[in-house]
């Protein structure tokens, strides 16, 4: 997972060591550079998508922040294992054959801590790798993240004694410097270099332990990315929404800004609500008329039924969004905004930011040695994020994810197996 490699990004130019996949493997080797993330395009939310094939509305995470709905709580980060509500592939995995070896290796802390054990809920991979475990000087020193190289060193010691049946890392470099500098600096342009020689070695190294025959290497992003840069047009590209309802003396509502996106929690609904009730409704239209009028905002959505509001579900039923920890609100900034609410001067000056729909298309490249492998065929249908781990699972033969709680998940909700790149492809049990 090349956390932040917006498919524009992912060229061959660019990207030389995973597109001489394409013609050294091209018996073997799909490269579509159309996929779609899930909204919101946040990294918790994505690589939660990847890890269980299922959408926000399924597993919960709804984004990188939300509010828990507990008086007096402030918006929290969803970041841990026991928000997460369907088995992860490694769940599933441990759980089910045990004697299979997974491997997770994280630049970013946060999906440790996501893809931690969480009791009686969630499974580890048997060996979690995260960059609190990196050298000082393998790490970034504002961010904590490790640097791809170190990334890798670390994943190819771990896979070496013991060869994994399901290994996963995360770089972070592309989406680190896409935020600093953006997506479109030469900064970004070394860093996705950098993470393309990261895959090299990754390749380089299946290839001289004699792994590659029967390797299956998935490429792909958690979400793409949009420049933020002031322009002419818009010299202050960060839309603060809370100061505008504060003078607008609008209170009962608490709000979480995650990019491109922001929720409004109507502080008198309870998580469980499937409607909001008169006095709420009428601050929650109070809230979308203000929200309409400000700049940079381009889309007002209600989870919940409010009068005069653009239902969330009916304008945009691909996005599985409508689980109880989206506001009843959910505020989408244009393309080149983002959300910074209560300002803050270090997120204000981002020169690039994801979020919102701008950021859905991301590069997803499936090669390998592996023989079960074919090249899909021009025309092929668009690969979805949600249908690598159900892909993941047929290749390893387990069965798929399930909710929790044991409630069956609506069809809707989960992925596919992507028949397109498997030579024999058979829907897991
Ligand atoms: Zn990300």
């Amino acid at each position: 997972m090349v956390d932040g490699l917006d498919a524009r990004l992912a060229t061959p130019a660019r990207m030389p060591r995973l597109f001489e996949l394409a013609t050294r493997d091209a018996e073997h080797t799909s490269a579509f550079l159309d996929a779609r993330a899930v909204m919101p395009t946040r990294t918790n939310t994505n690589h939660v998508s990847l890890l269980t094939g299922t959408y926000a509305e399924a597993h919960g995470i709804t984004g990188n922040a939300y509010w828990s709905r507990v008086p007096d709580v402030a918006p929290g980060r969803l970041d841990a294992a026991e928000l997460i509500a369907v088995e992860t592939l490694f769940t599933v995995a441990e759980t089910t054959q045990p004697s299979l070896v997974t491997l997770g290796a994280f630049s970013k802390p946060k999906l440790a801590r996501l893809f931690a054990a969480a009791p009686d809920r969630q499974r580890a991979p048997d060996v979690l790798w995260s960059a609190e475990l990196a050298s000082p000087a393998g790490r970034d020193r504002v961010t904590g993240y490790s640097f791809d190289s170190e990334t890798m060193d670390a994943l190819l010691a771990l896979m070496a004694p013991a060869e994994p049946d399901l290994a996963v890392v995360n770089l972070s470099d592309v989406d680190r410097t896409a935020h600093a500098r953006g997506p479109d600096s030469d900064d970004c342009e070394r860093a996705v270099a950098g993470a393309d020689a990261a895959i090299g070695r990754l390749v380089d190294h299946l290839r001289a332990l004699g792994r590659w025959e029967r390797a299956v290497l998935v490429v792909t992003a958690d979400h793409g990315f949009t420049a933020l840069a002031p322009t002419s047009e818009r010299p202050y590209p960060v839309i603060t929404f809370g100061r505008d309802l504060l003078r607008a003396r609008v209170t009962g509502v608490h709000l979480v800004a995650d990019g491109g996106v922001e929720h409004v929690y109507a502080d008198a609904v309870p998580a469980e609500a499937t409607t909001v009730g008169a006095d709420v409704e009428l601050t929650l239209a109070r809230v979308a008329g203000l929200a309409r009028e400000t700049p940079g905002v381009t889309e007002v959505l209600a989870r919940l039924p409010v009068g005069g509001v653009t239902e969330l579900v009916s304008a945009h039923p691909d996005w599985h969004l409508s689980h109880e920890r989206t506001g009843e609100l959910l505020l989408v900034a244009s393309p080149g905004y983002e959300f910074v609410d209560p300002f803050d001067p270090a997120e204000a000056s981002l020169l690039g930011n994801h979020g919102g729909p701008g950021e859905l298309t991301v590069p997803l490249v499936v090669s390998g040695g592996y023989a079960g492998l074919r090249p899909a065929r021009p025309g092929a249908p668009v690969p979805m994020l949600v249908d690598v781990a159900p892909t993941i699972a047929t290749l390893l033969g387990l069965r798929l994810p399930r909710r929790l709680d044991g409630t069956p998940l609506a069809a809707e909700l989960v992925g596919h197996p992507l028949v397109a790149v498997l030579a024999d492809a058979q829907s897991p049990h």
